[in-house]
């Protein structure tokens, strides 16, 4: 058998243009406005259709127009007339603001909120440590809770930023979250200086949410506007757009039981999270040829996030680099440069990462390509291994290949025109099937394991191939454009292959992403160099 890769998978809908790190500066202004849109993930989403294929080398930067009828007051485009933030067309009007978030916050913060007008526009104050929650919905469980929600998240964010929760003692945000904008404005809960918006905006330690279609995605746009509250305020700063949607997303996206709140979570499913939306925009825009090299995210200029598109893209910026263990720690480190929000923060990130800046290309094509509740960024990641020259080493070689790991490197620079015999043994864990609890039992639900060789279980496939086959790939880290690891062959028990291009042998078992914490046990790589053609 002579197998010649195959490009099964294949790069489709990731551009493959190389932006080069350096137009990354692009005068950008930061802000505390937010317009966060929720998305279904049901078929009556309310996303924007598919859109022609961009065939421009470059994509624009410029963002889309929205499909939404009308646009909140914000960042305006450098190139746009300024236009004053005026929410009552008689009421007084606001220049914009040379420094973004002094103004609006003394203001908001001088607002004095009186009690008895609040209650005769039916509006309900819930007070807790962290949180006082201002809202014309009538009072249940959930709405109640949202304080605790709030107290708990705080101490969260302390953990995550490294924050002593004593430096944010007398720190407490104000939310309105509302039904019936007129009853809020009559109230006199809302500053002049807020604009329109469509979702959820926060001004200094004020926080303004629309109220939502789901009990998740109003919690979570509380805990956005809360981690916005609380960068502007303990970082003087949330740096460029990209990052500063990106890490409110990052803390936002949670599980809530009723006790128990977890921030920073990858949703498993999507009925875990409704309307929240950001996998199925990565999905879609990668199903579209829209998919997004990291550079060009870390590009978003102050208007970009008016389309919804920006924050699953920016989410999934900062979730990547946040979760990847190798690329976590400088991640988090970067947040000492919050108070820039300049395309400068995401240069000097980019030189911190210096070379290893190749991996993090290489791994988030794979995170995006693949995207997938679930996605098990930690047991994707690619450990370094030291690349020798094959040719310069015995011609028998042997590896194991993790079942529950993603892509691995064998270490060995493999040269066009090489044959080599791969044979692949080995029984391992692929999949388990969780059943239902059967009636009249209260034991535990039983699993039924799924065990597989290196020529996978056809019963199931992932990217086309059988859950359980071994792939191959052939990638150079150097390399511009896109990485060879979205070109791969089934191997599955052997055969002999002859290699297409330059570059590292990567190999790995075939399975989702969401998958690979169940499977269990190695296959054995026995691999032996034939020769080479000219
Ligand atoms: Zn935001």
């Amino acid at each position: 058998m002579n197998q010649r890769f195959q490009s099964a998978i294949g790069p489709r809908g990731l551009k493959g243009s190389l932006l080069v790190c350096v137009l990354l500066l692009l005068g950008v202004l930061a802000g505390c406005e937010s317009k966060e849109t929720a998305v279904s993930d049901h078929a009556s989403s309310p996303s924007s259709p598919v859109e022609a294929k961009d065939q421009s080398p470059n994509p624009p930067l410029v963002p889309r127009e929205s499909d939404e009828p009308q646009h909140s007051a914000g960042h305006q485009e450098s190139s746009s007339p300024p236009e004053p933030p005026s929410r009552q067309e008689d009421g007084p009007k606001v220049a914009p603001l040379p420094i973004q978030f002094q103004g609006p916050d003394a203001e908001a913060k001088q607002l004095q909120v009186d009690a008895e007008k609040l209650l005769a526009h039916g509006i309900r104050t819930i007070a807790g440590k962290r949180l006082i929650l201002h809202t014309d919905i009538p009072l249940d469980d959930e709405l109640r809770s949202l304080p605790e929600v709030f107290d708990k998240a705080t101490t969260q964010f302390c953990d995550y930023f490294d924050v002593e929760l004593q430096k944010v003692a007398d720190w407490q945000v104000r939310a309105c979250v509302i039904q019936d904008l007129e009853k809020f404005e009559r109230a006199g809960l809302l500053p002049q200086v807020l604009p329109k918006f469509q979702h959820g905006y926060a001004l200094g330690d004020r926080i303004f949410l629309k109220e939502q279609p789901s009990e998740y995605y109003r919690r979570h746009l509380l805990l956005h506007e809360g981690t916005h509250s609380f960068m502007l305020r303990f970082f003087q700063g949330a740096g460029p757009p990209w990052y500063m949607e990106g890490m409110a997303e990052l803390l936002a996206t949670h599980h809530w039981d009723g006790a128990k709140l977890t921030l920073n979570t990858f949703p498993a499913d999507k009925n875990e999270v409704p309307f929240w939306g950001r996998v199925k925009i990565v999905k879609d825009d990668v199903a579209a040829q829209k998919g997004k090299m990291i550079e060009e995210v870390m590009q978003y200029g102050s208007n970009a996030h008016l389309n919804v598109e920006a924050y699953g893209w920016s989410w999934a910026a900062a979730k990547f680099l946040d979760q990847h263990p190798q690329f976590q720690a400088i991640f988090r480190k970067h947040i000492e440069h919050a108070g820039d929000s300049s395309g400068q923060f995401s240069i000097s990130l980019v030189e911190t990462y210096g070379e290893e800046w190749f991996k993090v290309r290489q791994e988030w094509q794979l995170f995006v390509m693949n995207m997938e509740y679930g996605y098990d960024i930690a047991r994707e990641a690619i450990e370094d291994v030291e690349v020798q020259q094959y040719a310069d080493l015995p011609s028998e070689q042997t590896f194991q290949v993790h079942a529950d790991r993603g892509w691995q490197s064998t270490g060995l620079y493999v040269t066009q025109g090489m044959k080599i015999q791969v044979t692949a043994t080995g029984r391992f864990v692929i999949y388990r099937e969780q059943a239902d609890d059967p009636e009249g039992t209260e034991g535990q639900a039983q699993s039924t394991v799924w065990e597989s060789e290196a020529g996978g279980v056809s019963i199931r496939y992932h990217g086309g191939y059988p859950l359980g086959t071994l792939l191959v790939a052939i990638d150079n880290l150097q390399q511009t454009g896109l990485t060879g690891l979205l070109s791969t062959g089934a191997i599955g028990t052997g055969g002999d292959i002859e290699i297409p291009q330059d570059g590292v042998l990567y190999f790995r078992v075939n399975d989702s992403p969401a998958e690979l914490a169940e499977n269990q046990g190695n296959v054995e790589v026995k691999l032996s160099l034939l020769g080479q053609d000219q």
